[in-house]
C-alpha cells in the first residue's frame, strides 16, 4: 500500500518496485500500466478498498494502526489524495545461490574435494560457491562458464585419446 509520498518515492531511481522483463526497472506507473491485475490506484482509501473488493472499514483501521505505530517512531503517516495498492504478492525461490563445488575445469567435486569423473557443472548449478549480487551476472556466468567449460572439454578431447 503506497500513499502519496511513497508513490512519489517509488516513481524514480533508485526506488524501483522491481525489475521486469523488457523495461528493466519498473516503477509505480509501469505497474499501473502493465499489471492492472495487481495494481490499483484511487484518490481515497475507501475507493481503493472498493476497487479491490476489500472491506473499507478494515483497511482504514489497518492504516490508522500503522500510522499510530509510525507516529511512535516519529515517521510520517500514510496520508494524501493518491493511493496505490499492489498485490497480492507471492514469494518464490527463483534461484538457489551457490551451486555445487567445481574446479577450474568445471569438474564437479565430491565431499573430499576430488573431481567426480565425467561430471561437469556450469551456469546456475556450476556457481562453485559464488553468490552473485548484481543484475545480469547470472546470465553472464551461464554464458561465460559454458564457454570456458566447452573449451576445457575440447582441450581434453584433443589431449586425451
Ligand atoms: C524469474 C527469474 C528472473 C531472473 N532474472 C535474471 C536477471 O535479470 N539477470 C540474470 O543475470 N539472471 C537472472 N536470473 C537467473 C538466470 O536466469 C539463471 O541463472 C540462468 O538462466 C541459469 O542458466 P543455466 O543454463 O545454468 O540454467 P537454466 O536456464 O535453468 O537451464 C537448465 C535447463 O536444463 C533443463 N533440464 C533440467 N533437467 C533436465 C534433464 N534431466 N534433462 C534435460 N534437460 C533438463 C531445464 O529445462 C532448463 O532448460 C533469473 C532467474 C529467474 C528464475
Amino acid at each position: 500500500m503506497l500513499d502519496q509520498r511513497l508513490i512519489e518515492s517509488y516513481s524514480q531511481w533508485p526506488h524501483f518496485i522491481s525489475t521486469a522483463p523488457k523495461i528493466a526497472y519498473a516503477y509505480v506507473k509501469d505497474y499501473l500500466r502493465r499489471r492492472p491485475d495487481v495494481a490499483t490506484r484511487a484518490t481515497t482509501v475507501e475507493q481503493l478498498a472498493m476497487r479491490r473488493s476489500l472491506d473499507p472499514t478494515t483497511l482504514r483501521q489497518t492504516i490508522d494502526a500503522v500510522n499510530a505505530s509510525r507516529s511512535q517512531r516519529q515517521e510520517p503517516p500514510l496520508a494524501g489524495n493518491d493511493w496505490v495498492l499492489l498485490g497480492p504478492a507471492k514469494a518464490y525461490f527463483t534461484t538457489t545461490e551457490g551451486g555445487v563445488a567445481i574446479n577450474e575445469q568445471f569438474q564437479v567435486l565430491d565431499s573430499s574435494g576430488a573431481p567426480i569423473v565425467g561430471l561437469y557443472a556450469v551456469g546456475q548449478v556450476g556457481l562453485g560457491g559464488q553468490i552473485l549480487w548484481g543484475h545480469g551476472l547470472h546470465i553472464a556466468w551461464a554464458i561465460t562458464s559454458g564457454r570456458l567449460c566447452g573449451r576445457a572439454l575440447a582441450v581434453r578431447a584433443l589431449t586425451v585419446s
